[in-house]
């Protein structure tokens, strides 16, 4: 089966990014947010970052960017998805929002259509509890920015049937990405490991053990990696961050998942990284 259209549920920094990568591999989109405010500024960001990506020749994509932008359609009404045949849901990292929006599109969308949680950290066992095609719901955990990873971690929930599996793979093949499947737990194998380390280091910047810049030098220049933890929670958003940290805090009940106090003050205060244009870092 050839997936052609797809519902993008939650147009913040994940939806935007699976919208656009889903429309500049040909696929029709509908992407739906709870605000007409956030939808447009969703579109002005899809719009950017095509011209962004085409300006620095970051993609082989010679389509125009309306032409791209075409395929998106863009709504606060979830009845438009009545037609869809697979689901990518980006809600915000909260189990009260989730567990509202599955039983929702569980109502509206067509029965064999896939239902794809992009999750950080919650079970895609306890997400498959609240639909009544709990075979039907995979984990799809994709990375940030979307469009520039090849690779996602695919969680494979305790119902997960494997023809379930099958379509997320080709949808993912669609998509140009390869996946590496694990068994579900929360925070699956990726973000049990990054939040602690995140956490861990907003720690030791609240402890002024080293600062910001000296705790991602560190990372970049000792280990190799792209880019230091707190570079990188500065992307996920620090939000993202402290609402995984409680996921995982609040299914282990294991001391070691608390969040770091300045990691919530940060969020209280409204430095959510990137998307607010402060956070460890300043960004114009
Ligand atoms: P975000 O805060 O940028 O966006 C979340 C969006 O969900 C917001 O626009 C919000 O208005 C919308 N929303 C809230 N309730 C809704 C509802 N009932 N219906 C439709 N939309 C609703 O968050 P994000 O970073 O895009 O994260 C989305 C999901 O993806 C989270 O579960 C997060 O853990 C996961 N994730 C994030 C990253 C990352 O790097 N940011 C990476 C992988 C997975």
């Amino acid at each position: 089966m050839n997936i052609q259209t797809v519902g993008v549920v939650g147009a913040g920094v994940m939806g935007i990014g699976i919208a656009q990568n889903l429309a500049q591999t040909g696929h029709q989109v509908i992407l739906i947010d709870i605000s007409e405010n956030i939808l447009d500024k969703a579109k002005h960001e899809i719009r950017n970052n095509i011209r962004f990506q085409s300006f620095f020749k970051k993609s082989d994509n010679t389509e125009t960017t309306d032409s791209v932008l075409n395929r998106i359609e863009l709504s606060t009404n979830y009845k438009i998805l009545e037609n869809t045949d697979f689901i990518i849901e980006n809600v915000t990292e909260k189990w009260y929002l989730k567990k509202e929006v599955y039983p929702l599109l569980d109502s509206i969308c067509p029965p064999g259509c896939v239902f794809a949680a992009n999750t950080s950290a919650i079970p895609i066992t306890r997400i498959a509890s609240v639909t009544k095609r709990s075979d039907k719901v995979v984990g799809i955990h994709f990375m940030n920015p979307v469009p520039m990873k090849p690779m996602v971690e695919m969680i494979r929930g305790y119902h997960t049937s494997e023809s379930t599996i099958e379509t997320a793979k080709q949808m993912l093949a669609q998509m140009g990405k390869e996946c590496i499947i694990v068994n579900d737990s929360p925070g699956f194998v990726s973000n049990r490991v990054l939040m602690l380390t995140i956490n861990e280091a907003v720690f030791l910047l609240q402890e002024q053990v080293a600062t910001a810049e000296d705790v991602d030098k560190i990372f970049k220049g000792c280990f190799g990696h792209k880019m230091g933890p707190l570079e990188t929670a500065d992307l996920i958003g620090l939000d993202t961050i402290l609402f995984s940290i409680e996921v995982l805090y609040e299914n282990f009940n294991d001391s070691k998942y608390r969040p770091s106090p300045l990691l919530q003050k940060m969020v209280d205060a409204g430095l959510y990284g990137r998307k607010s244009g402060k956070g460890f870092y300043v960004y114009q």
